[in-house]
């Protein structure tokens, strides 16, 4: 006769290849069911960016199926969003699992680029997403999503607006462009704390926060006032100069939020007419930095006129042309940051 155990220590053997452990230990495993030589289960993956998903599916049904006696094998596969460990002194945003900042050393590096197209791309796989402008410096969301109204108010909250599947609001729509305003200490961390309170982002399994770019004080703030489970970086080729990006991954560190790991953009450029391959800005230095710092190297985007374009008019291109080469790229990108996230918050989850 089959029971639950045998099916629990079958699958106890199939490990999650990026979380580094076993199904079963990981609570991906519920609701059983038996039925003659016919075995069920739920599946709960941690993101519905999952990037192994199938493999993962796959493991499990011959794991399963090796049992004697089973014929049949049935997977229900669920998503189940892990939520920071994270605790910040006060949540200011309580409905959120995870928030995962965007940052880079220098500006014009494509941060607020890549920080749209994983928001999007990840709400295409299912997740709910928001996605906050805190760049003060330039804040272009409203612009790069397609979307610059002002967003409605009702006593005294503001609703993000909802746009390619993701609830954004940006520094933007609190400042008139042409006000010009030094935003730095303690104004900025005024401004940061009202724009994660003053939002109903409602339930958000990530919210995608665009950095003003350096080093400065937003990322502190940040983990002083909500779940913030990490840093993405963007950097270009040519400016990890290693020396330079060493030095401010170091930085990074001592303010003691965690680093997801680094996006190596405009890496390089392809001919659309006779499709040869070009470095422009030299290639490969981020995951040099990457490698040398001991952090996760998350990929790299082409320069391409389609990121531009789909930026300047709003529309991202992980929407407007998903199949191309820089989309495609951006949507593996999301799927790394996805697994890096699941894998800080289990790996806390067994230290507490
Ligand atoms: P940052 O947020 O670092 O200041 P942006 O995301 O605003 O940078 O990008 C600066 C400009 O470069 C924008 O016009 C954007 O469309 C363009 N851009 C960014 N990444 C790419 C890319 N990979 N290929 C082509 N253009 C890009």
């Amino acid at each position: 006769m089959i029971t639950n155990e045998a099916v629990l220590d079958a699958l106890s053997r199939v490990q999650e290849p990026e979380l580094g452990a076993d199904l079963v230990s990981l609570r991906m495993i519920r609701n059983i069911q038996i039925e003659g030589d016919r075995v069920e289960f739920t599946l709960v993956l941690t993101t519905p960016a999952c990037p192994l998903a199938m493999e993962i599916q796959e493991q499990c049904e011959e794991a399963v199926r090796r049992l004697p006696g089973v014929r049949d094998v049935r997977i229900t596969v669920a998503t189940d969003v892990t939520s920071s460990a994270a605790l910040p002194p006060e949540n200011l945003v309580q409905t959120v699992k995870n928030v995962v900042a965007v940052g880079s050393v220098k500006g014009g590096v494509g941060k607020s680029t890549v920080a749209v197209n994983i928001a999007v791309a990840l709400a295409q796989r299912g997740a709910a997403v928001g996605l906050l402008d805190a760049d003060v410096y330039g804040p272009d969301i409203p612009m790069m999503m397609g979307c610059e109204r002002t967003p409605v108010q009702t006593d005294g909250k503001f609703q993000p607006i909802v746009r390619h599947g993701v609830r954004f609001f940006s520094f933007g729509c609190l400042v008139p462009e042409e006000t010009p305003i030094i935003w730095r200490g303690p104004l900025l961390h005024t401004g940061i704390r009202q724009l994660l309170k003053d939002v109903l982002w409602g339930e958000l399994d990530y919210l995608i926060v665009d950095l003003p770019p350096g080093t400065g004080d937003v990322p502190l703030t940040l983990s002083q006032s909500v779940a913030l489970t990490g840093t993405v970086i963007v950097t270009t080729p040519q400016q990890v100069a290693l020396r330079v990006a060493l030095k401010a991954l170091k930085m990074w560190r001592q303010s003691g939020v965690p680093i997801l790991g680094l996006v190596e953009n405009m890496s390089y450029f392809v001919c659309p007419g006779c499709g040869i391959r070009t470095d422009i800005f030299d290639s490969g230095g981020a995951e040099r930095a990457a490698r040398e710092a001991g952090m996760p190297f998350l990929g790299r985007i082409p320069i391409d006129l389609r990121i531009r374009e789909g930026g300047d008019q709003g529309t991202p291109i992980v929407i407007v042309d998903p199949r191309a080469d820089p989309a495609v790229a951006f949507r593996e990108i999301a799927s790394r940051i996805a697994a890096q996230v699941s894998m800080r918050n289990v790996m806390s989850l067994g230290r507490s």
